[in-house]
């Protein structure tokens, strides 16, 4: 396993569209356990294969409540409701944002055997699915934030939320 370089705000490989995933080996399985290396090594809850330089819709997910999940290929089936929050991303330090998202999502997905899976998901785990797919779009949290705090600022805005 291995630390890989996470690419910040300004490299423009965030703002590429990551391709569909179509060999499922060893070698997507060894990337998926460097990927989740890197994101409890960063202390993230989530982790698109582009923000470690690589285009590929493959995204690793910890929300820390239970949930330990690897989409390959997601795709929206349904979403609703509306919830606002602060967001932040390994690829964009020390700024969080107020971002609007939808509270509950339903997707399907491949696991790494390439098997399609249907998920469902609300609050805290639908807000990290619907960033890091966005991730996938090349679209940062920072394009669709209504507002952005430096993390110094942090604590006045949650008082205020
Ligand atoms: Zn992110």
């Amino acid at each position: 396993m291995a630390i890989l370089q996470i690419r910040t705000d300004g490299d423009p490989i965030l703002h590429k569209k990551s391709r569909e995933v179509e060999v499922f080996d060893e070698k997507l399985k060894r990337t998926i356990d460097d990927m989740y290396e890197t994101m409890y090594d960063a202390e993230g809850v989530g982790l698109a294969a582009v923000q470690v330089g690589k285009l590929k819709r493959l995204i690793v997910i910890d929300d820390y409540e239970g949930t330990k999940i690897v989409l390959i290929n997601p795709e929206v089936l349904e979403e609703a409701g509306e919830s606002e929050a602060l967001e932040g991303c390994l690829s964009v330090p020390e700024r969080v944002g107020k971002v609007k998202r939808f509270e509950t999502i339903k997707i399907k997905y491949r696991d790494p055997e390439g098997e399609e899976k249907t998920l469902e998901a609300e609050g805290f785990l639908a807000r990290i699915i619907q960033h890091e797919m966005d991730h996938l779009e090349g679209i940062l949290y920072t394009d669709i934030a209504e507002e952005m705090y430096t993390v110094n600022d942090r604590e006045e805005a949650e008082s205020e939320a």
